[in-house]
């Protein structure tokens, strides 16, 4: 057995039940573990501390798989983490297990699961295996998967492991079928009202943003008769949302022609007349200095944009443009409109995000108030020992 050996004090973390070790944290190694191989660890004064995976080409040279003593990784502790997952997802007031709905059924580390992450789009699953030691596990953490799906019917799971996360691994990018039938181009499912197409092979993450899906039925609360700017639009399911609401009318705005194309697709679907939609395809921030200059302006927009921070070292710079574009945001609105905001960096937290929308307000000469604080839905669970699991954040503001 490969033992990890840490330097007195840092194992305090992992009595918190906190799974990530960084390579400063580690003293020495005995032994010569490959990627992904499941090592024992052991605290500078002997204690052994639990089982992990072995990372060396991450800044995170260990994801933990167990705390303390108990059978190494294997089967059997899979299967009862899957288990307890699809155990969350049947106990949330939502019925997300119902045969057309879709969501996250295995959210990594949040869910005792390192790297492995689980989308459920109707009968097909989209896998993907994004750290060392999922990946060393994946034929024996897909078997576990496909054991517990039993009760749910499944026609597919492919796999849809993206190149960033993995590559900060040491990992090829992977896609393609694992099991069953190869899923549809467009896979079809529903949320509340609206039904909806993800795009598995081409589409962003898995196929579609099913985080923000308890924040689009929020938004749409304040649709009526309103008219819409949703940036970074993607496929348009803010915008699609409140027009099901009763929106007057919808611009979707985002730099990516095929993701509004499937947008429009997505609203034929729903039946909703073309003339309340517009889709612009642009630099959200240059196209909305030209409605500025131009004098347009909206009564409700949203702002949900692609994570400008991928750690907290970008913070600084990331805060920057999460200022233009709030900025221009209540620029954008009329006496009494509503900004929904969002932030999808996990290392900018709601204090910081929440002052940088105060800031843009002010800058913007405008009194905003917060109506409604939003997080992430129960499916995207945030573990308390392990906030970094807490990502996805936003606010609805009225802005006079
Ligand atoms: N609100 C969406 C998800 C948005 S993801 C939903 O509910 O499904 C972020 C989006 O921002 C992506 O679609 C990406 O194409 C777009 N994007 C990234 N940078 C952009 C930019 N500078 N201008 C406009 N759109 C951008």
């Amino acid at each position: 057995m490969i033992i990890v050996h840490l330097k007195p004090g840092r194992e305090k973390s992992l009595l918190r039940r906190h799974p990530w070790i960084f390579s400063g944290a580690i003293d020495r190694v005995v032994g010569e573990p490959a990627s992904g191989e499941t090592v024992g660890v052991r605290s500078a004064d002997g204690a052994f501390l639990g089982w992990g995976a072995w990372s060396p080409a991450s800044q995170i040279r260990l994801r933990m798989w167990r705390f303390g003593e108990g059978e190494p990784p294997g089967p059997a502790l899979f299967r009862e983490r899957i288990a307890r997952a699809l155990a969350l997802r049947r106990a949330l007031p939502e019925n997300l297990l119902e045969p057309e709905s879709a969501c996250r059924l295995i959210h990594a580390e949040s869910d005792g699961l390192p790297g492995m992450i689980v989308d459920r789009y109707g009968p097909w699953l989209v896998a993907q295996f994004l750290s060392a030691g999922a990946e060393a596990w994946r034929e024996e953490l897909l078997a576990a998967l496909r054991e517990a799906l039993e009760e749910i019917p499944c026609q597919g799971i492919y796999e849809r492991s993206g190149a960033d996360a993995r590559e900060k691994e040491g990992l090829p990018p992977r896609s393609g079928r694992l099991w069953g039938e190869e899923p549809p181009e467009l896979v079809p499912f529903v949320e509340g009202p609206c039904r909806l197409l993800a795009d598995p092979r081409l589409g962003h993450k898995t196929g579609f943003y099913l985080d923000q899906r308890l924040n689009r039925a929020a938004v749409a609360r304040w649709a009526t008769g309103r008219e819409v700017l949703n940036v970074f639009s993607y496929t348009g399911g803010f915008g699609l949302r409140a027009l099901m609401a009763g929106a007057s009318r919808v611009t979707q705005l985002d730099s990516s022609g095929p993701s509004l194309a499937l947008g429009r697709q997505i609203l034929a679907l729903n039946g909703l007349p073309e003339e309340r939609v517009e889709e612009i395809e642009d630099n959200a921030f240059e196209r909305m200095r030209r409605f500025r200059d131009s004098r347009r302006a909206f009564d409700l927009i949203i702002l949900d944009p692609p994570k400008f921070a991928e750690t907290s070292a970008q913070v600084e710079k990331a805060a920057r443009a999460y200022k233009d574009i709030n900025l221009l945001g209540c620029k954008l609105l009329r006496p009494g409109g509503i900004l929904a905001t969002f932030s999808c960096s996990g290392g900018m937290e709601t204090p910081l995000f929440r002052k940088i929308v105060a800031d843009a307000a002010l800058d913007a000469g405008r009194d905003a108030q917060v109506v409604e604080s939003l997080g992430q839905p129960g499916d995207h669970p945030v573990n308390l020992a392990f906030p970094e699991g807490e990502y996805l954040k936003g606010v609805i503001c009225r802005v006079g």
